[in-house]
């Protein structure tokens, strides 16, 4: 009858736990501490409950669940296409909903009042303790300027490593997160395309640079189409300065072979020979060697008086929020299922673990130090972003039991 049993719950766990980590191969940690994927969710809404409205432009997610999702900002219809997102990609995992679910937030305008409030919170917390280090370091008092940077770079890393709860996220990308400018990337992505607005902004970073994109990359579109909305020049368009840095030395010279006495041995040199010439000429020497109606380069446009560098931040922090966003959808719903299918077994249950993952954070460390009661089911995630999950232990008396 022991045999009977293990066997009912190994087998039950497997049928719960297998999958996840196929899909995301190619992250190096496991998303979850047990693994879901391939589990299909019967009913999500009785588990974490429909999305509930709590104030005019504020909605919860997951109601059911302790650790609220609560989208602010937008209105019910852009909740409810981002959580059929959610629940659509229950089976593949946090990467395939990502750019689907950035895209979204990006043109509803929606933000996560949890993962807003935790982003500020730890900034202000980055900065005490920075502050702290600054003001307690003798080595500081007596830096020269470059020093100076040095030590504020080596104090910004340890004071982030102090924080005690942290997300499964790239922290110093979700950190740079600033609200005034996502709603700039909002307007100009329902202005211009997200994807038009992302491949711009991506490429403007430097706004000298000259990409040559093919006809059959998939991007190549948005290159077209912002070419049409004014954003990028193309081919024979773009300053021919640009266009001969994406040649080398001995192209030019193997362009102008017929004219040169002697090769050039510096590039500079042969740029400015190329220059000095005929500019139909060169044109038509370059269109040998070089399709001119694959090359773009982006204009540079005043976007609300934002750098690129800021739009670019918040949009890599924007799709850390979604990962994080998913993750924890998730996980609240796993969490609920596995706490409803182990409560129906606790007669062979003595209490609870936490099945603590190794490189999790420090407030998840304490708390996988407890030994909950059978009648105190802990309630996981812990925090946003958190894969902590919840392990019952098997009475050791279960033939007695029965
Ligand atoms: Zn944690």
């Amino acid at each position: 009858m022991t045999e009977f049993i293990i066997f009912i719950v190994v087998i039950f766990l497997y049928a719960l736990f297998k999958g996840f980590n196929k899909k995301s191969s190619h992250s190096t940690q496991p998303l979850l501490e047990t693994d879901y994927s391939g589990y299909k969710p019967i009913n999500v809404s009785t588990l974490i409950g429909d999305i509930e409205k709590t104030d005019e432009l504020s909605f919860v997610l997951n109601p059911k669940c302790h650790q609220k999702l609560t989208l602010i900002g937008t209105d019910y219809d852009s909740v409810k296409k981002i959580r059929n997102i959610l629940e659509e990609h229950f089976n593949e995992g946090i990467y395939y909903a990502e750019k689907e679910l950035t895209q979204t937030l990006l043109t509803t305008g929606a933000e996560c009042k949890e993962i807003k409030e935790y982003i500020q919170e730890s900034i202000d917390k980055i900065a005490t303790i920075f502050e702290g280090l600054k003001s307690k370091s003798i080595e500081w008092k007596n830096a020269g300027e470059k020093d100076k940077i040095d030590l504020e770079i080596e104090f910004k890393t340890k004071a982030m490593s102090e924080l005690q709860i942290k997300p499964y996220a790239k922290l110093e990308r979700l950190l740079l997160y600033k609200s005034d400018v996502f709603k700039v990337l909002v307007k100009y992505c329902n202005k211009f395309g997200v994807d038009n607005f992302i491949t711009y902004i991506t490429h403007a970073e430097d706004i000298n640079k000259v990409s040559a994109v093919s006809a059959d990359d998939p991007e190549r579109k948005h290159y077209e189409e912002l070419e049409k909305l004014g954003l990028f020049k193309r081919g024979s368009n773009i300053e021919l300065k640009f266009i001969l840095k994406l040649l080398k030395m001995k192209d030019i010279n193997e362009l102008y072979k017929d004219i040169l006495d002697k090769p050039f041995t510096r590039k500079n040199e042969a740029d400015e020979f190329a220059l000095s010439q005929n500019k139909e000429n060169l044109l038509l020497r370059l269109g040998k060697i070089l399709s001119l109606r694959e090359l773009f380069q982006a204009i540079p446009i005043n976007i609300d008086n934002v750098s690129i560098e800021n739009l670019n931040n918040t949009l890599s922090s924007t799709r850390e929020i979604s990962k994080l966003i998913i993750l924890t959808f998730i996980h609240c719903f796993y969490s609920a299922h596995h706490k409803a299918s182990n409560l129906e077994n606790k007669h062979i249950y003595k209490e609870w673990q936490i099945d603590f993952i190794e490189d999790g954070c420090g407030y998840c460390k304490n708390k996988s130090k407890n030994i909950y009661d059978i009648n105190n089911y802990p309630e996981t995630p812990f925090h946003i972003g958190c894969r902590c999950g919840v392990r019952p232990i098997i009475k050791e008396n279960l033939e007695d039991i029965l």
